[in-house]
């Protein structure tokens, strides 16, 4: 890798979980091409297959696959224990696995609640301590957690999604405060709205996808691509008195009204 050591991150290994598709996806590839050594994440193996493949095509470099269920503390410790043991130490960790429901807050049943719950928040407490107990004998460390403009504010319909990317921007400050005595930097990455999967129906409604347009500065959707920049920052030396902090990548949207 050319260019400045302070955005050097060639030869890092970097676990990204739910990287089979979506915004993982592209980070993952962001991260190969920046020279980390990658291992994706998610549960359907057949779909994360096809992911490596892919990404070892495009990309080049080193990649790697394991299937498991983050929201599984048995799982993500057996896993984490195995990708140390044949792939090396982690040194970046990105809490990026994740869902969306929308309905009437009404609507919503207790069992909806609780998979979010566990999708979007207890998913990035047990991986990152899982990680963090091996990162802090170490004195390194880059955790970061994927976060939403939903940790600031809200819609109609999103209510208990809204609460796990809450939860999750206070999740990253406290294990900011566990952690960065150990020289461990934990930052979120706060997508405004992305095309992916999980916004397909929005992005088909041409009334939301316009008011998407019309209330972001810059004046469209995100593209994945867009998130590369700030996760190599939020994962290089470059970042290393940053902590606790939530970077929004979002067009501009959190900033006006
Ligand atoms: P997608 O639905 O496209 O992808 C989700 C990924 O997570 C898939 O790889 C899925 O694979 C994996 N996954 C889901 N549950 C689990 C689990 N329990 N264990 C392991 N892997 C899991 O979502 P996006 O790419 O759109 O979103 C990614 C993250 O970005 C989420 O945290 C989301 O909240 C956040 N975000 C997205 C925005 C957007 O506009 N798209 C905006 C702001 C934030 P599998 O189903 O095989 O497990």
């Amino acid at each position: 890798m050319t260019g400045s050591p302070l955005f050097d991150i060639a030869g890092r290994i970097a676990l990204i979980t739910g990287s089979s598709r979506g915004i993982g996806r592209a980070l993952a590839q962001g991260l190969l091409e920046a020279g980390c050594t990658v291992v994706l994440n998610g549960r359907d193996e057949v779909a994360l297959a096809r992911t490596r493949a892919e990404l070892a095509e495009l990309a080049g470099g080193t990649v790697f696959a394991r299937a498991f269920d983050v929201t599984d503390s048995a799982a993500v410790a057996t896993n984490v224990a195995a990708i140390e043991a044949e792939v090396g130490p982690i040194d970046i960790l990105v809490n990026n696995a994740g869902m969306q429901r929308r309905a009437p807050l009404v609507d919503f049943t207790d069992d909806d609640w609780r998979r979010l719950i566990d999708t979007n928040l207890t998913s990035a407490f047990v991986m990152g301590r899982e990680v963090a107990r091996r990162m802090v004998p170490r004195g390194h460390g880059k955790i970061i957690n994927i976060c939403s403009v939903q940790s600031e504010t809200v819609r109609p319909g999103i209510a208990p999604y809204s609460a796990t990317k809450g939860g999750l921007k206070l999740l990253t400050k406290g294990m900011c405060a566990d952690l960065g005595p150990s020289g461990i930097q934990v930052n979120g990455l706060g997508p405004g709205y992305f095309e992916t999967e999980l916004t397909e129906a929005l992005v088909a409604d041409e009334e939301f996808s316009a008011w998407v347009r019309g209330r972001t500065p810059a004046g469209r959707w995100g593209r994945v691509s867009d998130l590369i920049g700030a996760l190599i920052f939020l994962s290089a030396p470059a970042s290393d008195f940053v902590n606790g902090q939530v970077l929004y990548v979002d067009g501009g949207m959190l900033s006006v009204l």
